[in-house]
């Protein structure tokens, strides 16, 4: 691939590309997770208000919409790659993404679904793209690279921490269609991060389409271009419709039994995904099958963990607002702390691998895993501890939280940035590809699982306000049931993880 790794500026030895991404996924994020902050609050309080079951209504919309948020990723990526091109795949998701968050800024509730039927398509466009642009930035065994994710991934997560706090500020003190105005102006800022890179001309040749001569194509009476833009927009209403089919079964229509579209969809999505993947592994070469097996096992491992992590915007969110003895801020805010502990974290984590590395002592991919999980048992059996601390108004001390994020974000560090760079390691070149919209997709059965926590932790209430005693032994004993599962799965890691190793072979 054309690259213009050696003739093009640099800014602190990277190339000058990089910092326009850095901003343009910077606002991005900030868009995305400062709505995520408000997302089921503004759901329990708003659009469900009125039913004794709004924590399950919202459990199940928040798990879907995840779901989809992540599944769409990997139609984006395949779409970019054989017509549009990143730039072009960037502009789309990023239009669409700030469409979805005014939308949402809206006072109606009718405009809800569709508003994340836009963020949807729109993140499936820019997501996978953005993070493929920079790998394009640089040459294939370019040593710069690896840092310049490790960059990348401090801009994602500035917005992560940023975004919960002044979302969740105006939210609370002038209305949650200010905050959910704020994401959209966070998402078209970073659009314009983005334009400006265009026109400064540092990414050269790097994310056009594959082939321009295919993508003016006319089918139909309109070009390939415009097709696709036509389908993303078309798209969004589909997608409201298959999120708002939770409503059917929330107002006593019970066609689908407690399952909505989306369960039905991921289902069939998953046994279709388990039937190739079989396949796959039949056609490898023994040496190849091995390594996919590992590969397969990490993907597994990191679905379970984020389906722990993502908890933080549905019920840990809710345990913030009901039974978390909070001052200085408000329960949408709480979600700023993940991200601040992986901007504090991130560097010496990375230091100390590479410390350990020289000095072969640097566990292996398995045993990282292992840990990872360990410390979300860990984390969420900080918060079942918190109960004992409860005060007479069944509000448990700050303190436990802030410790239980800290250590699941080490626990993040682990796991995430390590798998993603062993994917590529583990599998054959000709599927990589496929293989990381695997691991994307790890992302939307995690939510399945969070959906699945959500539903069993809901609390019932015929009256506006849920009783906080109530919600308190839910959440405490949930917490608990969670933490040994996470602890049981860390454990099983640890043990299978002397046979992975081999399978392994030289990957580390
Ligand atoms: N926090 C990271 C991001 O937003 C990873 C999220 C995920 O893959 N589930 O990019």
């Amino acid at each position: 691939m054309a690259t213009q790794a050696n003739n093009e500026a640099t800014m602190l030895g990277h190339p000058k590309g990089l910092f326009y991404l850095f901003f343009a996924e910077l606002w991005e994020r900030f868009s995305f997770y400062g709505m995520r902050a408000l997302l089921t609050l503004y759901m329990v309080n708003e659009i469900f208000e009125a039913l004794a079951i709004r924590d399950m209504a919202a459990a199940a919309v928040y798990a879907s919409y995840g779901s989809l948020v992540y599944a769409s990723t990997v139609i984006g990526g395949r779409v970019s790659d054989t017509l549009l091109g990143f730039r072009k795949s960037i502009l789309l998701g990023g239009i669409l993404m700030a469409l979805g968050h005014f939308v949402l800024a809206i006072e109606y509730n009718i405009a809800f679904y569709l508003a994340l039927g836009l963020i949807v398509v729109g993140n499936g466009f820019f997501k996978p793209n953005i993070s493929t642009f920079v790998a394009a930035l640089y040459q294939e065994n370019d040593p710069r690279k690896d840092s310049g994710f490790v960059i990348f991934y401090m801009g994602i997560n500035i917005g992560g921490f940023l975004a919960p706090l002044l979302c969740g500020w105006l939210g609370a003190s002038y209305g949650w269609h200010y905050g959910f105005g704020l994401a959209g102006v966070g998402m078209l800022t970073g659009l314009a991060f983005f334009w400006q890179g265009i026109k400064a001309g540092v990414f050269a040749q790097e994310g056009l389409p594959p082939s321009q001569e295919r993508l003016n194509k006319k089918v139909m009476g309109l070009s390939n271009d415009h097709w696709i833009s036509v389908l993303a927009f078309l798209s969004a209403p589909v997608i409201a419709f298959m999120l708002s089919s939770y409503e059917a079964i929330a107002g006593g229509n019970t066609f689908f039994g407690d399952q909505n579209l989306v369960n039905l969809l991921f289902k069939g999505i998953g046994v279709a995904v388990a039937l190739y993947l079989g396949y796959i592994l039949f056609q490898a070469t023994v040496e190849e099958r091995k390594k996919l097996i590992v590969a397969i096992f990490i993907t597994v491992f990191m679905t379970l963990f984020w389906g722990f992590h993502e908890l933080s915007g549905s019920v840990i969110t809710l345990f913030a607002d009901r039974n978390v003895d909070l001052s200085l801020i408000n329960a949408s805010q709480t979600n700023a702390l993940n991200s601040m502990f992986i901007i504090i974290l991130s560097i010496p984590i990375s230091l100390l691998f590479t410390y350990l590395s020289k000095k072969k002592l640097n566990p292996r991919t398995p045993y990282k895993f292992g840990i990872g999980l360990l410390l979300a048992g860990v984390s969420f059996y900080i918060l079942k501890l918190s109960g004992t601390a409860a005060n007479e108004d069944n509000l448990v001390p700050f303190a436990y939280l802030i410790i239980m994020y800290f250590l699941i974000s080490i626990g993040e560090l682990f796991m995430s940035p390590v798998g993603l760079s062993k994917i590529t390691d583990l599998s054959p070149k000709r599927i990589v590809a496929f293989m990381m919209g695997i691991w994307f997709l790890s992302s939307s059965y995690a939510f399945q699982l969070v959906g699945f926590i959500g539903k069993q932790l809901a609390v019932e209430s015929s009256d506006k306000q849920v009783d906080n005693a109530d919600s308190l032994t839910i959440y405490i004993e949930g917490f608990e049931l969670i933490s040994m599962y996470a602890i049981g799965a860390g454990v099983i890691v640890l043990i299978m993880a002397p046979f992975l190793n081999k399978l392994m072979g030289d990957v580390h």
